[in-house]
């Protein structure tokens, strides 16, 4: 934890920027080891180039920060205090005066906390600490992928458990209430993101809300979901037939699943991200599906459920050991519905290794 805050602490000093002010949960728990939903209370760490880190947490929190693990000076305000105030005071304290510029995550942290933050050092400007942190966070540790690895074993457990709860006349909410009543049993306290369980013609939505629509014969079913273990997040796809399967659905279905193993077989060091796209993209297009693939291939997967690297055709980065992120092409079709099978990759020194193993199969419910 430390030697993250040592690393952007070495930046500031690099760039000649005197503080960073970082307060997403995702980067303060990075930072820290402190994970906090503060609602609309404020939420942060203050880094400088060479002096104590500060917390900014609701005073009700500052036991769990140290249970955290934060060994530095914490401000822990009351719900009467003024947080902004008593930062002010403590950097003062530490002998800083004069302010020109303060990086702070420009696409998370409100007007109103970038002009509280203003009024603190009227002369600073505001400059971006995202491009540094979304680089730290790009390469997982060993620690990370093992965690990463169990976010990624519950997922397939819950997949598993929602096609053993298929049946006639059973809900798509009702699904998500059994898969996410069996993770909870397990352990895992909280999702990824909403459990997206979409049957039928609404399978063709690729951000569709799962609702009181009852499964029937010849139904794709499709999952996606994850969970969160120690802030870290699994995200799988799995689309599934019930009873029967029409031959459009199971030609749909092998091009999505050779799109995707066409992908996978690029994940290695040294390939360029975008060509991951390029490759799947290319199997459907090439089975006349094309313009029914509307979305990149994938995503970072980490601390958020969706970060750096995006895996969009564009993108020129090339793939680096410890790097994690999905690959989930689909095809649409209004009629017909949805598939999209997605898995978590790492890229390994050689290779990869695939996070997520429920099988890829056509599994067809009974
Ligand atoms: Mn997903
Ligand atoms: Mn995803």
């Amino acid at each position: 934890m430390m030697q993250k805050i040592e690393a952007l602490s070495t930046w500031l000093k690099e760039q000649n920027i005197q503080g960073a002010f970082v307060t997403s949960t995702a980067n303060v728990y990075y930072l820290s080891g402190f994970r906090c939903f503060p609602h609309e209370r404020l939420l942060g760490v203050f880094v400088f180039q060479d002096k104590e880190p500060i917390l900014v947490c609701p005073g009700m929190e500052e036991l769990q920060a140290r249970n955290a693990g934060w060994k530095h000076e914490i401000i822990g305000f009351s719900d009467t205090d003024n947080p902004w105030e008593m930062l002010s005071e403590r950097i003062t304290d530490r002998g800083i005066t004069s302010v020109d510029s303060i990086a702070v995550e420009k696409e998370h942290l409100s007007y109103h906390r970038g002009m509280q933050l203003l009024n603190l050092f009227p002369n600073a400007s505001l400059v971006s600490v995202e491009h540094e942190l979304n680089a730290m966070r790009l390469i997982k540790s060993e620690d990370e992928i093992s965690i990463l690895r169990e976010a990624a074993r519950l997922a397939d457990f819950g997949v598993e458990t929602g096609i053993a709860a298929i049946g006639k006349g059973v809900t798509e909410l009702e699904l998500v209430a059994t898969v996410e009543y069996a993770l909870k049993k397990k352990g895992a306290a909280e999702m990824s993101f909403s459990t997206t369980i979409l049957a039928g013609e609404k399978s063709a939505m690729p951000h569709g809300n799962p609702g009181m629509k009852e499964i029937q014969p010849g139904d794709f079913v499709l999952f996606d979901l994850g969970v969160v273990v120690d802030g870290y997040c699994s995200d799988i796809t799995r689309t599934v037939a019930y009873q029967s399967v029409s031959e459009k659905q199971k030609e749909i279905y092998e091009i999505v699943k050779k799109a995707q193993q066409a992908s996978l077989d690029l994940s290695k060091p040294g390939t360029r991200v975008g060509d991951l796209d390029l490759a799947a993209r290319k199997v459907i297009e090439d089975a006349g599906y094309g313009q029914h693939f509307p979305h990149r291939i994938g995503h970072g997967l980490g601390l958020d459920v969706h970060e750096h690297p995006s895996m969009n055709e564009k993108n020129n980065d090339k793939l680096t050991k410890g790097m994690v992120y999905t690959i989930e092409p689909g095809i649409y079709l209004p009629e017909v519905g949805g598939v999209r099978i997605e898995d978590d990759v790492y890229i390994t020194e050689n290779g990869h290794e695939c996070l997520t193993q429920f099988t890829k199969e056509l599994v067809i419910v009974k």
